[in-house]
This record gives structure tokens, sequence and C-alpha cells, in this order.
């Protein structure tokens, strides 16, 4: 089985393609490097079943060959990459996102979208279930990656629809772990990189919002299984345990032993009060939960993070 997936430099989309190559797949990776690095893939620099394409996927995709399935995990994630590049984001969740469905279609291949919990916008419905349809402002600052995943799905459903496209759609919610990027913002990385150099920890708001953070061993489990199943409406991968942002910076504090204060600085527009997934449907049809603990997961996260920082481990 050979499978193309898009983003492939990514965070969640490096990860992915350990886990396809682990199950003995062929990977074709493609990525034009806007959020992600090459780095995250040099280990596969010699791996035969391993091939990588610089490419932007809004533009004509190369014929690269058959493949069985199509993984499209191209997009900014992190609020401070989109809002940069908001543009590219629009484009890749639209123009992007049909380039690698007809890539399916040609090829007669299975084809997984990585969406998200953002189509929830500023949730009303708590926890998340995938029939709420969202609270989505569709001209705030993050409206160019909402917008760009709510018209990826709709469109992917509709080459289910109309095409037979055998398609699914995950909706992730906070993921962290090795590989992210330092700086991308995401506040993971920042309250570890603050407590690896005993910054002030930069607490958004009063920090009373919430998020439920999966580990990327997990979600990439959740995802794999996904790609095997014939469920073509969305399901919520991630971590239904939910604590405030505060307690989350105390939390990093206590385990780093960081004596800097927490600092609060202004919540940003249409920053998402609540969010937890309800993972019931991923629990029946997938056979999925998460496993690994915040503490283990932060363990493996602060470790690669240490090397990244030269802080000694
Ligand atoms: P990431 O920024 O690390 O990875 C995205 C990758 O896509 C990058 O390597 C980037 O260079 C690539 N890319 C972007 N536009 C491209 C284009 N036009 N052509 C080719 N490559 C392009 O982000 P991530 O956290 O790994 O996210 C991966 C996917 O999961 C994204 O689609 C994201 O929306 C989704 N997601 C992630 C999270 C999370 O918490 N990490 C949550 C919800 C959804
Ligand atoms: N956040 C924070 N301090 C930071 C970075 C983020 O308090 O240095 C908050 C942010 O306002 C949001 C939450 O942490 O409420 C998660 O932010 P992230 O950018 O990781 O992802 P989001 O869930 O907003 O997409």
């Amino acid at each position: 089985m050979r499978i193309l997936i898009a983003g492939a430099a990514g965070f969640i989309g490096s990860h992915f393609c350990d886990r396809l190559l682990a199950e003995g797949y062929a990977v074709v990776g493609m990525d034009n490097f806007i959020t992600g690095s090459a780095d995250n893939l040099a280990h596969l620099s010699a791996d035969p079943r391993f091939e990588f394409i610089q490419h932007d996927v809004t533009r004509p995709i190369p014929d690269i060959g058959p493949v069985e399935g199509v993984l499209n995990l191209a997009s900014p994630a992190s609020p401070v990459d989109y809002l940069e590049h908001p543009i590219e984001t629009l484009e890749v969740g639209s123009r992007g996102t049909q380039n690698l469905l007809e890539v399916a279609l040609k090829n007669d291949a299975r084809y997984l979208l990585t969406s998200t919990s953002e189509c929830y916008g500023d949730p009303l419905v708590h926890p998340q279930v995938e029939t709420y349809w969202g609270n989505v402002n569709p001209i705030g600052p993050r409206s160019c990656y909402d917008e760009s995943k709510r018209f990826a799905e709709a469109i992917t459903m509709a080459y289910h629809r109309k095409h037979g496209v055998k398609t699914n759609i995950a909706r992730i919610f906070n993921t962290y772990g090795p590989r992210m990027q330092l700086d991308d913002g995401r506040v993971v990385p920042a309250f570890i990189d603050q407590a690896l150099r005993g910054e002030p920890f930069t607490v958004y708001g009063t920090g009373a919002q919430t998020r439920s953070f999966c580990y990327v061993s997990d979600l990439v489990d959740g995802l794999f299984r996904l790609m095997l199943s014939d469920e073509r409406y969305p399901v919520n991968v991630g971590n239904p345990i939910e604590m405030t942002i505060l307690e989350f910076a105390e939390h990093i504090k206590k385990v780093s032993g960081s004596s800097a204060p927490i600092e609060f600085r202004p919540l940003p527009e249409d920053d998402p009060k609540r969010r937890r997934p309800d993972i019931t449907k991923a629990k029946q049809v997938l056979g999925w939960e998460p496993r690994v603990t915040l503490e283990e997961g932060l363990a493996e996260t602060f470790q690669y993070f240490r090397s990244k920082v030269g802080v000694a481990a």
C-alpha cells in the first residue's frame, strides 16, 4: 500500500509518516514548508519506503504514480501561523483540499481530511458533539482557519456524495508533543519554552478559558483507525480531560520547578471559551480512546524541547 501524505513535514504529519512506515506502508510525503520543517523528516531520509516531494498543494499536483490513500494534513494550524498567513490558509483548505481530492478520485484511493475543533468556533454546546454545527464568526481574525476547514469538510462530503470517494473527516482537538515548533505560539510550546528559560508564563485573559490536550501518539492512533474505517461523517479525535489555561500554566510551573511568575496578557479576539471533545463516537466506531496521561506526554515533550533550547536534560 502506497500513501500520499500532504503536510508531512509538520508536527502531526511527521508522526503519521512514522506510524504508516511502522505499519508497513510506502509513504510519499508532500509539503511546501510554510510552517513545517525538514528536520521533522530527517530521520526518514535513508528509508527506501519513504519519498519526499517539496510542493505547494494549492498548485496542480504532479503525477506521483499510483496511491491507495491520500491523507490531507496540509494547513497552517497554530493561531500565530494562520494569522500571519490568512490567504494561504484559505487557499490550502479550499484549492489544496480539492487538488488532493482529485488525486484520490483518479486513483480510487481512500481520503482522510484533518479538520479541527475550530469548526465548532466558540461553542455553545459543551462538550462538543459531532452533530453540533458550531458558533463561528465568519469575518473575525480566526475565520481564515475556521471557514477554510468548514469549506474543506463541505467539499470532502461533496466528493463523497457526487463521486463516491471513500472519505473520512477527523475533527482534531488540541494536540501536543515532540516536533511542535518552539515559536509557533501555541500554548504548549509557549509554556514549555518559558519554563525552560525561567521566563514568566504568559496567560491570555484571565486563564479561565479551557482546553483539552491530546498527546500526539494517541491522536495519530485515532487518525490511523479512522483511515481504515468506513465512517464518512466527522469524528472527534482528542482527549476529553479538560482544564483551564491557568490550571495548565500552574501545572507546567510545578512539573518544571520554575519559580517564574504567571503574567496575564490580553485575550486574543474570538478565543474560544471552552473546548472539550465528546469522544463517544470515536470509542464506538473506532474502538479508540486516549491512553497517554498528561504527565507522560509532557515528560516526552519537555525532553524534546530541552534538546531544542540547549538546556541540559
Ligand atoms: P503544522 O503547521 O505543524 O503542519 C502543517 C503542515 O502543512 C506544515 O508542514 C506545512 O508546511 C504544511 N502545509 C501548509 N500549507 C501547505 C501547502 N499549501 N502545500 C503543502 N504543504 C502545506 O500543523 P499540525 O499541528 O501538524 O497540523 C496538521 C493538521 O492537523 C492541520 O491540517 C491542522 O489544521 C490539523 N489540526 C491540528 C491540531 C493541533 O492541535 N495540532 C488541531 C486541530 C487540527
Ligand atoms: N494561550 C495563552 N498563552 C500563550 C499561548 C496561548 O494563554 O502563550 C491560550 C490561548 O489564548 C488559548 C489557549 O491558550 O486560550 C490555547 O491556545 P493555542 O494557541 O495553543 O490554541 P487554540 O486552542 O487557541 O487554537
